[in-house]
């Protein structure tokens, strides 16, 4: 067979990534490959490219594991392999890329990994996951056990505590280090932290319940038993992961446990496009790559950019010049445009949002549909105000990143049964549960929940007797554990049963029922297409659907639509026109008080990430000025914001800069103006605190 047809677009430094090992008789070139680039220089398109090309030659599909950093590229990665590998196999590549079953999350394929081990290492294997959420509330219940309430006012949050005790874990260091550097105002609540933390982990093994950290966690010490990391490591010829420089340390340790030799790894990364180091993700691990299994290891750069025009990437590349640290990269573009990245100065959020609504219609009008266009912005209540003009304008977005479908109550409430009814000991799912019952309080759930910590589900639950004000309801309930431990239902009918069972409480709960029944038949769409219960839980805990939920606005997700997302979020991805939103200090870099130096390095990547989004055109909106609640007797008042640090004057020729809306001659005076603004914009940002 001739070079295959797809090999030929490759450039020549991602075709040698593409063939590395797999050609030629050079067994030393099978050892693993590390490819580093810039922003839009081909690294995931190399991987689907170097998968494919593995799958022509013959390697087999199902043992091949593919690492991502989200479902949703996994699912993209798996059907562009297909669709490279078809030029070659014809209808056969179908076949073969449906086996690529092992495509997947660090976390949603630890998950699987676990369960199949589970009995080895003994965790029980019908063991529930909880989502961040889920995990602070377990918290909080140890915190109350224990005794320490919030009597004491700077006493670490819910949220605090699972962060701390999430970064320790995953950065694998001793609490006292974690809390210092990063949580220096909880320094003094060390022993209360320990005696929390230690609660945590108790509460958990008690209940079957793992946290998204155990995931790795266990994995990792999988990993390092030399028997099960050689059997876990042999199911696998080929290991390949995307998106490198932000895995954590444990993430590092879980491959080479799998892959001592690094035989077969694979890994691509951008160290300047680190940027989730608050989970403890470290540039180290792409860095210390080659020298980990040196001599063994071929590094390859990629240095042409596909994706933005010149000027675009020239400005990019300015930004990211600056950074303290030196990313070892030359990336240039042969995409010539004339048209310069804008910095877009408007008065204030309003304006702001005003000005993208704008042009985003203009840009349709021109055929750039919607879904070719991408707002983005630093934290996710940046978008509040847009979200108003875009629905007051009938302009359909989607938000990534932002409240989750997954997060918004009456969808919890359903999971919550199905987790339940599987896992009777996990006791964030069984108060949530159990306290949708009318007349029912948390020391009777409390009753109920310690029954069923030793008791099996059914009996526990037939034989008590629940106060009479709750019976009606207790009834019903039983009813459905007793249909869904009977199993008649099947898969998803048992989505379908839920659903009837909880239709009268959530009638009774919110006022806005019909819309949420709807988030629920979306539900059930979506678990038609899971095999069962059990993927169905844990694939959708780990990573939800970026649908937004009926608590967000509605969804339109058979329509053309805005993406609107965090920058975090957008990883990965690229958009015809894109618009980054508050390229102010006290935006992007967020939080000026406490931020260290590495803290505003990692912003100024964020703003490089932002940026190297954009394909064809770019624009920065800055607004002058920002409104803050101020005193109640003072009432709400503006303060001043200033262009974002990270593009100093020296860099200004890289940009473009207009104002909006244009200056026109017969503007009416500013002051009447500012009144009439000044209340409105009170008003919607009082909408999303
Ligand atoms: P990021 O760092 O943002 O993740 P990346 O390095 O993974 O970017 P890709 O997303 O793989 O880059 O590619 C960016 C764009 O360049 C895509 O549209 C891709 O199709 C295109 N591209 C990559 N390589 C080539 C090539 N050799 N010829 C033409 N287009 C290419
Ligand atoms: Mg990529």
């Amino acid at each position: 067979m001739h070079a295959a047809a797809y090999l030929e677009k490759l450039n020549p430094q991602q075709r040698r990534a593409v063939e590395h090992g797999v050609s030629g008789p050079d067994e030393a070139r099978k050892g693993p490959l590390l490819v580093i680039a810039g922003a839009g220089s081909g690294k995931t398109n190399t991987l689907a490219h170097r998968v494919a090309h593995l799958i022509v030659n013959g390697a087999d599909p199902r043992r091949i594991l593919l690492l991502t950093f989200s479902r949703r590229a996994a699912a993209e990665m798996t059907r562009r392999v297909g669709r490279i590998a078809s030029h070659v196999l014809g209808p056969d590549a179908a076949v073969l890329t449906e086996g690529l079953s092992w495509a997947g999350t660090f976390h949603g394929i630890g998950a699987r990994l676990l369960r199949d081990y589970a009995p080895q290492i003994g965790l029980d294997p019908n063991f529930t996951i909880h989502d961040r959420e889920d995990s602070a509330d377990q918290m909080n219940l140890v915190r109350h056990e224990l005794g320490f309430s919030r009597t004491e006012k700077r006493f670490p949050t819910k949220g605090t505590l699972i962060a701390i005790y999430s970064r320790a874990v995953n950065a694998e260091l001793p609490l006292e280090e974690v809390v210092g550097r990063f949580f220096p105002w909880c320094a003094g609540w060390g022993a209360e932290l320990k005696a929390i933390f230690g609660g945590y982990v108790e509460a958990k093994q008690a209940q079957g319940v793992l946290d998204y950290d155990d995931l790795l966690l266990y994995w990792a010490q999988m990993a390092q038993e030399p028997a099960l990391a050689a059997e876990m490591g042999g199911r696998f010829d080929h290991v390949l992961v995307d998106e490198y420089q932000d895995t954590n340390r444990l993430q590092a340790s879980i491959l080479v446990g799998l892959k001592p030799e690094g035989r077969g790894l694979t890994v691509v990364g951008d160290d300047a496009q680190s940027i989730y180091s608050f989970r403890a993700a470290t540039v180290r691990n792409i860095l210390d790559f080659p020298g980990h299994f040196s001599p063994r290891a071929e590094t390859i750069m990629l240095e042409q950019n596909y994706r933005s025009t010149q000027p675009i990437l020239g400005a990019a590349n300015a930004v990211i010049d600056f950074a303290s640290e030196r990313y070892a990269k030359n990336l240039w573009s042969e995409r010539v445009s004339s048209e310069r990245p804008v910095l877009v100065s408007v008065r204030d959020e309003i304006e702001q949002a005003g000005f993208v609504a704008s042009q985003v219609l203009e840009n349709r009008e021109a055929g750039i549909a919607l879904k070719q266009q991408a707002v983005l912005f630093r934290a996710s209540h940046h978008s509040g105000p847009l979200e108003v003009e875009l629905t007051r304008r009938n302009i359909p977005f989607v938000k990534f990143g932002g409240l989750k479908f997954l997060d918004s109550a009456h969808v919890k409430d359903v999971l919550a049964v199905l987790r339940f009814t599987e896992n009777p000991r996990d006791r964030v799912a069984g108060f949530r549960v159990l306290r949708l019952m009318n007349g029912m309080g948390p020391a009777t759930a409390g009753k109920v929940l310690d029954a069923l910590a030793t008791g099996p589900l059914l009996p526990t639950l037939e034989c008590y007797a629940p106060p009479p004000r709750v019976s009606g309801d207790w009834q019903d309930f039983v009813a459905l554990a007793r249909d869904l431990k009977g199993g008649s239902a099947g898969w998803p009918g048992e989505l379908d049963r839920v659903r009837q069972w909880y239709e009268p409480h959530l009638e009774r709960i919110h006022e806005d029922a019909p819309t949420r029944q709807a988030d629920l038949v979306q539900l059930a769409q979506i678990a038609s297409a899971y095999p069962s219960r059990e993927r169905f839980l844990t694939e959708l805990t780990l990573d939800p659907p970026d649908a937004t939920s009926a608590e967000a606005g509605r969804p339109h997700l058979d329509e053309d639509y805005l993406i609107l997302s965090t920058i975090h979020s957008a990883k990965g991805q690229e958009w015809k026109s894109v618009f980054v939103l508050n390229t102010v200090d006290g935006c992007i870099p967020i939080d000026l008080g406490a931020g260290t130096r590495d803290e505003i390095e990692e912003e100024r990547r964020l703003l490089y990430v932002a940026m190297t989004r954009a394909k064809d055109s770019l624009s920065l909106v800055v607004p002058q000025r920002f409104f803050v609640h101020g005193q109640a007797a003072r009432g709400d008042r503006h303060v001043y914001a200033a262009r974002t640090r990270f593009i100093p004057p020296r860099i200004l020729g890289h940009f473009a800069q207009a104002a909006w809306p244009p200056a026109t001659p017969e503007a009416p005076s500013p002051a009447a103006n500012d009144t009439v603004r000044i209340d409105l914009s009170a008003r919607m940002r009082g909408m999303w605190r």
